[in-house]
């Protein structure tokens, strides 16, 4: 399995997709938030999305980056 550094990068919905965790709609031109990979050249197959409200309440590992 291969490990890598991930952070959560904040998006605006260019479609509609859903949270990873409340299943939540997240419109179009609504902010969410993404797990990246550190690496540029590295894709995460499915990353998470967390809506804005759950991005919130997960707290502890969440670094943010402005
Ligand atoms: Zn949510």
């Amino acid at each position: 399995m291969t490990k890598y550094q991930k952070y959560w990068k904040q998006i605006k919905a260019r479609k509609v997709h859903y949270c990873s965790k409340c299943g939540g709609e997240i419109g179009i031109t609504e902010y969410y938030w993404q797990e990246s990979p550190e690496d540029r050249f590295l894709h995460i197959i499915n990353p998470k999305r967390l809506c804005l409200k759950c991005y919130s309440q997960q707290g502890g590992d969440a670094e943010k980056k402005e």
